[in-house]
């Protein structure tokens, strides 16, 4: 029987270190990095990619990790499992949100392989972890032999599978600034399928002030355009208003108007504008929510 992949050489480098010698020695079109595999195997069954040298980083056990920095936050290495983030105390305590969105990324199965990292390195507009970094302000440490630069999760996806990464970088940790005082945050994702990728999602930050009024909002919407983007316009309308159904009503129009969503074989366009608008209300009402009891 034909092979379905193509062949390769695998490497198995046993430091970053060497992973990065062994990436900026061969040519972008040369080689690729596999971390869990969950989304490149795909690509190269499908043989859309054929690299001829696969670097697998999955045993790179100083990029899987989760600590907590009191100035700095969460800090968690880029080859930690989706299970690894879901099932963290540390997580669950500081920022619950990403616990909570990791528990319907794929099946356990899928979890327990594939990695935060990994996920947000493919630059799926559908990836369940993009949205909720940008709405948390996290930011992406990425490494290359000639040092380390941090880029805000916001900057990094720009078009379908299109990310800021370097051919001879890696993206090394994953950075989430601890959360203000009264604040709350919700992502929710609608798919046909539960733990199938979304049809749209939205991830929220709301910080009141002690008047009870909005001092900061960030809403991030997944899956309705070529890349995870930020709803500009209806942040601004929250923006020093005390929010209610009314307003998170008409946040939900503007955003669902921002977003670019295209049909696919699943839903229409208008049907993924639709979901936006209702789902920035729900997500909205429940970030509020936390937000006061924070
Ligand atoms: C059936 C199925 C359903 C899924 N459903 C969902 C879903 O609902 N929501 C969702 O968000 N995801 C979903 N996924 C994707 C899943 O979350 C993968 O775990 C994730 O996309 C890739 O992680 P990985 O470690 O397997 O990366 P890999 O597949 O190994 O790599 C993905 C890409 O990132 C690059 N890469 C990996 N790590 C690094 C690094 N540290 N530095 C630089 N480049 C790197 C690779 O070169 C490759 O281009 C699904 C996957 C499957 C198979």
């Amino acid at each position: 029987m034909k092979d379905i992949i193509f062949d390769f050489e695998y490497l198995a480098p046993e430091t970053v270190k060497e992973a990065l010698e062994l990436l900026s020695r061969y040519g972008e079109d040369e080689c690729k990095v596999i971390a869990g595999g969950q989304s490149l195997l795909i690509l190269m069954k499908q043989r859309l990619i054929s690299p001829k040298y696969l670097i697998d980083i999955k045993g790179l056990s100083d990029l899987d990790y989760i600590k907590l920095d009191d100035k700095q936050g969460l800090q968690i290495g880029a080859l930690t499992t989706h299970r690894s983030v879901e099932k963290s105390p540390v997580v669950k305590s500081e920022c619950s949100v990403l616990a909570e969105m990791e528990q319907n990324v794929s099946s356990v199965e899928t979890r327990n392989w594939g990695t935060i990292g990994g996920n947000v390195c493919h630059g799926d507009p559908g990836g369940d972890p993009a949205p909720v970094l940008i709405a948390l302000n996290g930011k992406l440490k990425l490494t290359s032999l000639s040092g380390e630069r941090i880029i805000n999760a916001e900057d990094f996806t720009s078009d379908y599978y299109q990310t800021a990464l370097h051919h001879d970088e890696l993206l090394t940790e994953i950075q989430v600034p601890r959360l203000p005082p009264n604040t709350g945050v919700k992502f929710t994702k609608f798919s046909q399928i539960l733990g199938d990728y979304a049809n749209a999602s939205v991830a929220m930050l709301i910080t009141l002030n002690n008047k009870g009024l909005c001092e900061d909002v960030r809403i991030a919407l997944g899956s309705v355009a070529v890349a995870p983007m930020r709803a500009k316009k209806a942040e601004e309308l929250l923006k020093g208003k005390k929010i209610n159904d009314e307003l998170l009503a008409e946040a939900g129009q503007i955003a669902a108007e921002e977003s670019s969503p295209t049909t696919d074989a699943e839903v229409s366009e208008e049907y993924k504008r639709e979901l936006v608008k209702v789902l920035v209300q729900r997500v909205g009402k429940e970030a509020l929510e936390r937000a006061k009891k924070a």
